[in-house]
């Protein structure tokens, strides 16, 4: 290739979603990957595509993400497995009950299809569940996709532009509108985009990320079991809440009929060993809610490391005081959903087109303090 217009550093979902919607902007895209495409975060989730609350920020990107997702559905690979199951929030108690009361009218006002279940109907829908828990809420447009082969497929469209993916080629520093790579070789372009998960703190210190922990398990084949990708509604404070440590009941029927297990959250914690104390955990309360899952086997168990900022959305958009650095990084336990957004979003910024939902709350110049600090410290300011 002459010289890219573009080059992404990180080809996982994030970064193939940023590649592919360059591409179809005509840009000349070259893609950067340490590993293999797809192995990072993006192999370890959950690729659970899910609207979320939290906040109206995280619901509008979780929302467009989601919308766009199905707009491509019938595109995906059918190895992408995407699957649109639903989310089933299940409440334990008549507390969860009013939290998923509160959830319905949330999304309602806000056009998303949901819909309350008592205890009957919880039942009726999820007979494996235990008895006596006070009921949940449906969100039908949720779904579930296997993401690599989705990475893979976004990065072959990339290529039939004529853009490059380059595997096993790490950068080792950004320096304006250069990277070096690993091997000392320098590679140039106009615009650099870093989309290095978990991992992208190690080229720029600045950024205010943390690797937030995962463990997930998979079940062997048992077809039917579960019909919806259950969660329990205790799970937003798990996944939400800022505690070292936590674990939340949250599983997934995969198209193999296996069923995924999650999931924990460690902060500070940087070994991808298996913590044998929060698998069990982990395992006893996805237990507690579908006791059946005691006589399955665990086939594969296996940790991730999500990449979390301090108000838990992401870093799309210019990089302050890096002229030709854009960020594509920060997606936490939502990277899957909002991949695409992610790669829409970051195009139409670039292009100068005005977005579909307000970037604002996803530019880094949010944290503007921190990258002038390390600028300070560098002696660049
Ligand atoms: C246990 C767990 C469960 C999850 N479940 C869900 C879920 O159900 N739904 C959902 O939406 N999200 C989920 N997530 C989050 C989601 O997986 C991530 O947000 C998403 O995969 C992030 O994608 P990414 O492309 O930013 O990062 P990654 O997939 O980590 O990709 C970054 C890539 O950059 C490469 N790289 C790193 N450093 C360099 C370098 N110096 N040079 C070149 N390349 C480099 C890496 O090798 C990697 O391939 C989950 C995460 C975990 C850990």
């Amino acid at each position: 290739m002459s010289l890219p217009d573009a080059i992404i550093i990180g080809a996982g979902i994030v970064g193939a979603a940023c590649a592919e919607r360059l591409s179809a902007d005509g840009l000349r895209v070259l893609v950067l990957e340490a590993d293999v495409a797809g192995s990072g975060a993006t192999a370890a989730g959950m690729g659970h595509v899910v609207v979320m609350d939290d906040n109206e920020a995280e619901f509008a990107l979780t929302r467009y993400s989601s919308d766009l997702w199905r707009a491509r559905s019938a595109e995906l690979p059918q190895r992408a497995e995407w699957e649109p199951v639903g989310t089933l929030w299940v409440a334990s108690d008549a507390e969860e009950f009013e939290g998923a009361r509160r959830k319905l009218a949330f999304y309602r006002e806000r056009g998303l299809q949901a819909e309350l279940l008592d205890e009957q109907s919880l039942h009726e829908a999820e007979p494996q569940l235990r008895p006596g828990l006070a009921g949940g809420l449906l969100i039908p447009e949720d779904a579930v996709t296997y993401p690599p082969p989705v990475a893979a497929w976004l990065l072959r469209q990339m290529q039939e532009r004529g853009g490059e993916l380059r595997q096993s080629v790490r950068v080792q520093a950004i320096a304006g509108d250069m990277v070096v790579l690993a091997n000392g070789n320098q590679l140039q372009a106009p615009l650099i985009v870093l989309a290095a998960g978990a991992a992208s703190v190690g080229l720029i210190p600045a950024l205010p990320l943390q690797p937030r922990k995962g463990h997930l398990a998979i079940t062997d084949r048992v077809p039917g079991f579960v019909r919806h990708q259950l969660v329990e509604l205790g799970y937003l404070k798990s996944a939400h809440g800022s505690s070292l440590e936590s674990v939340a009941f949250n599983v997934q029927p995969r198209a193999t009929g296996q069923l995924l297990i999650g999931s924990s959250r460690q902060y500070g914690q940087t070994s991808a060993e298996i913590n044998h104390g929060i698998l069990s955990r982990m395992l006893q309360q996805a237990i507690g809610y579908l006791p059946g899952l005691a006589h399955l086997s665990i086939l594969r168990t296996w940790t991730g490391f999500r990449a979390a900022t301090p108000d838990k959305l992401p870093l799309i958009g210019p990089a302050p005081g890096h002229e030709h650095l854009w960020l594509a990084t920060g997606h936490e336990g939502l990277g899957i959903t909002t991949s695409l957004a992610t790669g829409q979003l970051l195009a139409d910024l670039v292009a100068g087109r005005p977005p579909a939902i307000d970037a604002a709350p996803y530019a880094p110049s949010r944290f503007a303090d921190s990258f002038r600090e390390e600028a300070a410290r560098a002696g660049t300011v």
